[in-house]
């Protein structure tokens, strides 16, 4: 058979050495070959342990794989042991990274449990001190990660960038016979902070397999260019994100745009999407989003996908909207239990359409797919399964009698014991 002449897919993920990052019973791979992982962070206060336990629960339950959270003080670094606590109380089982910066040093030091209990230390190379206290404080805490074998991102991020690196970098440029523009020194200081850094982590004696480069900006081609000239200088995992993208749909596209382009590229092991949430927003809005650029772009599968029309004149009421709305929901809300109990549902897809004219077309390359009545059409949902028309849903009901056979499809085709051969 001849190969297809339009080649689809991402490039080949870049070459990378495998960081494992492990909790109690769980391991999770950034790098090498495996999948790529979505994380996430709390804004709660760490010293608070109970709202910060039930948050992680929350984004855990949500699908993030690895939880950072802050260790900015005495009384937060005292509480990372409890709620490792808590959370084994709740029975959530996920590597926590504590985020450090000015006092990692002392907290790790000062605090072996916590220095213990977190999976792995997130180093801000611009905020570990300065002058001869830098590279002192920044070896105490690589120290403390070889003693407890720890895995180590270094996150440089530019609105903290090392300011003496940056000072040297200038100087170096301005000795040029043709200095670079401001932004390429920007970058350069980004990416040699990030690669210095970790040469000298090794030095101290932590493992190259035991380190993970981040590079944050918050402009979409910075973070773009800067990451491809990372990949480009050393094969550490990278961990890809927009910093401070922004708030609801701005966050959302810039974050995807910029993180699209680079793992298409092949560029990135695990991800986080940096959003603000609105005032007394969900957080787990966050992980949700990083799971559907990644399923999205094919690159992996959470939940079962809702294909939905826009909607247009054609359908003048929302009850398409809320049916889609509704099963999207429904299947986000069973993943928890589904994928223990349905193995491969994730990869399902239902489609809810508006209207005759691609309702039909698009149900059939749907596992399951509805095509609801727009205006003016005689008020019946053909329902199609595995493209073939199966029943056809009228009245007051469509919604609860829709959601019952997406059910059955679930069940039938992916119960455990359908998949024994
Ligand atoms: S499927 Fe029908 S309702 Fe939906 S966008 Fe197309 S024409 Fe409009």
């Amino acid at each position: 058979m001849s190969s297809s002449p339009i080649p689809a897919g991402p490039l080949s993920r870049r070459a990378s050495r495998t960081a494992i990052i492990r909790c109690a019973d769980r391991e999770v791979r950034i790098g090498g070959d495996a999948p790529v992982v979505v994380q996430s962070m709390t804004n709660t206060d760490t010293a608070d342990v109970i709202a910060t336990a039930i948050q992680i629960k929350e984004l855990a339950r949500a699908g993030s794989e690895m939880v950072r959270i802050t260790v900015n003080s005495a009384e937060a670094a005292a509480a990372v042991p409890h709620i490792c606590e808590q959370l084994a109380r709740m029975d959530v089982s996920v590597p926590l990274v504590g985020d450090f910066h000015y006092n990692g040093h002392k907290l790790l030091t000062e605090y072996p449990e916590c220095a213990s209990m977190l999976a792995k230390y997130r180093i801000n190379p611009g905020n570990v001190g300065k002058g001869a206290k830098r590279d002192t404080q920044f070896a105490q805490m690589i120290e403390v990660a070889c003693r407890h074998d720890k895995p180590v991102r270094i996150g440089v991020n530019w609105g903290s960038l090392d300011q003496e690196l940056l000072a040297r970098i200038m100087d170096e440029n301005a000795a040029r016979a043709n200095p670079w523009s401001a932004q390429a020194v920007m970058y350069e200081a980004l990416v040699t902070s990030a690669i210095e850094n970790a040469q000298r982590a090794e030095e101290v004696g932590l493992a190259g397999d035991r380190i993970i480069l981040s590079c944050k900006v918050s402009g979409v081609q910075d973070l773009i260019a800067v990451y491809r000239e990372l990949a480009r200088r050393c094969d550490y995992p990278l961990h890809l994100g927009l910093t401070e993208a922004g708030m609801g749909s701005k966050g959302i596209v810039a974050s995807t745009a910029a993180l699209s382009v680079l793992l298409q590229e092949g560029i990135g092991d695990t991800i986080r999407i940096s959003l603000t949430p609105e005032p007394g927003g969900d957080r787990t809005r966050e992980v949700i989003v990083g799971q559907e650029i990644l399923q999205t772009m094919g690159l992996r599968k959470f939940t079962p996908m809702v294909i939905a029309c826009p909607g247009c004149g054609r359908t003048t009421s929302t009850v398409f909207q809320e049916l889609a709305d509704r099963i999207q929901t429904y299947l986000r809300d069973q993943m928890p239990v589904w994928k223990k109990q349905y193995p491969g549902v994730e990869a399902m897809n239902v489609a809810v359409m508006g209207c005759i004219v691609n309702g039909p077309g698009e149900s059939k390359h749907a596992n399951i797919g509805i095509s609801l009545p727009g205006t003016g059409e005689s008020p019946a949902a053909p329902v199609f399964v595995d493209g073939e028309k199966t029943i056809t849903l009228r009245g007051e009901n469509i919604a609860e009698e829709f959601q019952a056979i997406v059910l059955e499809y679930v069940k039938s085709h992916y119960g455990k014991e359908n998949s024994i051969a």
